[in-house]
């Protein structure tokens, strides 16, 4: 700030010394207001800032001393330096004691007057300039502290003994201790023992950058609540990020370790959601027994128990009589009402460590492991289920009546290991329905296997490539928000020759145990590519292949190239191919499954999760992987046909995705309704019957050159759905 931007005031009861001083500025280019006397000086000063005030001191009514007065009392921040008559050196030291800045006699001498005001202007310039960036420092602090203080995260530093220097006050709202608290405490007092191994590293942390620790999940112990009602400690899952904070960063040799700062993120939301996917996994929806997938688990432990302890145990296979009858009668709604009542009154049969199960539909598992009295013991559980289903059922005043067959298979007697038993339990089934139905049947061993349950997979499936038994049938994928096809799943289909249709679901897992997948599914890639190419050589809108692969085929070392040398035969951008992959086969061998996907999505060919939420689920493993899209199975789709779908999984899962910046598509859409829902939550893309069965290539052809105006009511396959451009 030069002089001349300053304000200057010269105070003075003789008119002619204000002029003179007045001049003596102006000619160094100094322009400066005048009072006379210090009444008026009091009513300049209060209207406006003034730098600098030459000040007469003897002056009549309000004399300088006054104005000084005044200038103190309201803090007027104007540098004063007196020019004054009086000559006693108290009268200088009275004056500088009340603030003056300096004490100048009158007469003065020009030369030392303006030094001593351009000295004191220059100070005051400086003044002002530091106050500022005071001001802009504490204001940017300020605003550092309420970022730090707001930020979702606990934000932390530690010193080199590990003890709290700094914490945010997220730390309040998330673990119930206030920041104050924990300054100068040990982290470890916050660190559930269990991680506490974990924790040492990760808060001990001296590495810094890519080195650091990133990511590293721990739990941290919540302060106990004081209402006696609580008395359990909680906790809070964490993803910790730290490093090393050093004195003299940048010179190794002087480099002194001060502490470790690092962030921690609240992950509760994450690890319900991982919870609840984990769970469903294991879990029916409907009934929330456990599954088919569950139930092997407990069966293997089990047998290998039997085994060791030389022990029996029995496996009772369910199925409800007549369930399909009241299913397609009374509706779905109704029919699985049904299935959660009965669920209900056979778990009143079963003791603890058995396993009920729902094996699907209407069929249930019962797992007893350990009967000591062999099928006596199991002669009365199954006597019991029947006599427990014999009351009626009420549904929307409907009486329904259901009984149950139940086939039965002992371990060792019928079988040594779980397929077996599974097998046989389920031909003792077929016997007691063949029977009349309504009761129960052990197996034996002159029960001969059911006509359809006899296929033979192994020597057909064989012969089914070169007898061109197979063909492809494609699912349309839409776009929700503009209602366009934007991709078609191939599905394969095997016209056996003698049992007719097969499908996928009855012979991919027998074809990927025997590894015949893999020439079965470099078919499925040709053919698929083939008929993509025909739809782009006859102009038709691009569309996405999207193609599923097992685990088995994404294992064979050469897979890469070969999807690769596909594309180029058919001339196929890569981003036109999407592979479908379950969670199973990621988490089957990550490493080489992540280098695999990786390398095929650098050709930029897409990834898609299928089946998500029903294998084994961690969400942080998704943004380690190259993948595009999330396909949500359809066994979730059931939710949003039941109240209350606020909360549900899927939406869930939609938030998470959006996060990630993940396509996500639904699959088994069969209503409007959960379409509504699906077009609510924002999710991108659906798949399912609503839309289209898995349609010949003929149809979609003809889909694609009547879009935009695809799906319209008159095809019964294809149901009608409004466009909502
Ligand atoms: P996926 O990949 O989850 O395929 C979707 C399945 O859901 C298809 O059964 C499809 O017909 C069915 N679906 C589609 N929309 C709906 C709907 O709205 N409601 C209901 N209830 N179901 C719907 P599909 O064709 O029987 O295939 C079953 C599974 O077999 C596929 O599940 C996939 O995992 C596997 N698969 C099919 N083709 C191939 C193939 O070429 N290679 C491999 N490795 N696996 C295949
Ligand atoms: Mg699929
Ligand atoms: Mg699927």
């Amino acid at each position: 700030m030069s002089f001349n931007e300053q304000n200057i005031l010269i105070v003075d009861d003789d008119p002619v010394v204000l002029k003179s001083l007045k001049d003596l500025l102006a000619i160094r280019g100094m322009d400066a207001d005048t009072a006379i006397g210090g009444r008026e000086a009091i009513v300049c000063l209060d209207q406006k800032d003034y730098d600098l005030v030459l000040l007469d001191l003897q002056m009549p009514y309000v004399n300088g001393h006054d104005v000084m007065q005044h200038i103190r009392e309201n803090n007027i921040e104007a540098y004063v330096i007196i020019v004054s008559g009086e000559t006693s050196f108290e009268a200088a030291r009275d004056a500088c004691s009340q603030g003056a800045y300096n004490f100048l006699r009158k007469p003065y001498a020009t030369d030392e007057l303006m030094i001593t005001i351009k000295n004191a202007l220059k100070e005051k310039s400086l003044e002002k300039q530091n106050r500022l960036m005071n001001d802009q420092l504490r204001e940017s602090e300020r605003l550092h502290r309420y970022l730090v203080n707001t930020s979702p995260d606990i934000i932390y530093i530690l010193d080199p003994d590990g003890k709290f220097t700094f914490i945010n006050e997220r730390i309040e709202s998330l673990l119930g201790y206030s920041y104050k608290e924990l300054i100068g405490k040990h982290y470890s007092m916050l660190v559930h023992q269990n991680d506490s191994e974990v924790a040492r590293y990760v808060f001990n942390e001296r590495r810094v950058g890519d080195r650091a620790s990133r990511n590293v999940e721990i739990r941290l112990k919540c302060k106990d609540d004081n209402t006696p009602r609580f008395f359990e400690t909680r906790t809070l899952p964490i993803e910790l990020s730290s490093m090393g904070i050093y004195k003299n960063e940048d010179n190794p040799k002087k480099r002194t370790y001060l502490g470790t700062y690092g962030v921690a993120r609240d992950i509760t939301e994450r690890k319900m959601a991982e919870e609840t996917i984990n769970f469903q996994a294991y879990h029916d929806l409907l009934t929330n027994l456990p599954n088919r997938a569950l139930l092997r688990d407990r069966l293997s432990l089990a047998i290998t128990q039997a085994k060791r302890n030389e022990e029996m145990l029995a496996i009772l296979f369910l199925d409800l009589d007549r369930f399909k009858n009241i299913n397609d009668s009374l509706g779905h709604v109704v029919g699985d009402e049904l299935l959660q009542q009965v669920s209900t009154r056979l778990k009143s049969c079963v003791r603890e460590g058995d396993t009920l199960a729902r094996f699907g539909g209407d069929e249930f598992t019962l797992l007893l492991p350990n009967i000591a009295k062999g099928q006596e013991d199991v002669t009365k559980i199954a006597e019991k289920i029947n006599h427990v289903l014999r009351d009626p059922f009420v549904i929307d005043g409907n009486e329904l009546y259901v009984s149950a067959s139940i086939g039965i298979s002992i371990y060792p007697r019928d079988g040594a290991n779980m397929d077996t038993l599974i097998k046989h339990a389920d031909i003792a089934m077929y016997h007691i329905k063949d029977k009349g139905k309504n009761g129960y049947q052990f197996y034996s061993k002159d029960m001969t296997t059911p006509y359809f349950k006899n296929l033979s997979l192994d020597s057909g499936i064989r012969k089914a490539l070169d007898n061109d038994e197979f063909h492809l049938m494609y699912q349309p994928q839409i776009n929700i928000r503009t209602g366009e096809i934007v991709g078609v799943e191939a599905l394969l289909r095997w016209d056996h020759p003698e049992h007719g249709p097969i499908t996928p679901a009855e012979f991919i897992s027998f074809a990927e145990e025997t590894g015949m997948i893999v020439d079965i599914g470099k078919w499925v890639l040709r053919n698929a590519c083939g008929e993509l190419k025909r739809w782009r050589d006859a102009g038709l809108p691009e569309i996405r292949m999207s193609i599923n692969m097992s685990a088995r085929q994404l294992a064979e070392k050469s897979i890469v190239k070969d999807i690769s040398s596909i594309l180029k035969d058919y001339n196929i951008p890569g981003h036109c191919l999407e592979i479908e992959i379950t969670e199973n086969t990621i988490m089957s061998e990550m490493d080489t499954v992540i280098y695999k996907l990786k390398e095929l999505s650098n050709r930029g060919i897409q990834v898609a999760i299928d089946d998500f939420g029903t294998g084994y689920s961690s969400l942080s493993y998704l943004h380690k992987l190259p993948i595009q899209t999330l396909k949500i199975d359809r066994a979730f789709m059931k939710e949003l046909n039941m109240k209350n779908t606020g909360n549900s999984i899927i939406n869930t899962i939609v938030a998470m995705a959006k996060g990630l910046n993940l396509n996500v598509i639904a699959e088994g859409v069969e209503t409007q309704q959960q379409l509504d829902y699906l077009q609510e939550i924002n999710c991108n893309e659906a798949q399912g019957f609503l839309f289209g069965k898995p349609l010949t290539a003929d149809v979609i052809t003809q889909i694609l050159i009547q879009e935009p105006f695809a799906f319209t009511d008159s095809d019964s396959d294809r149901r009608g759905y409004p466009r909502t451009h």
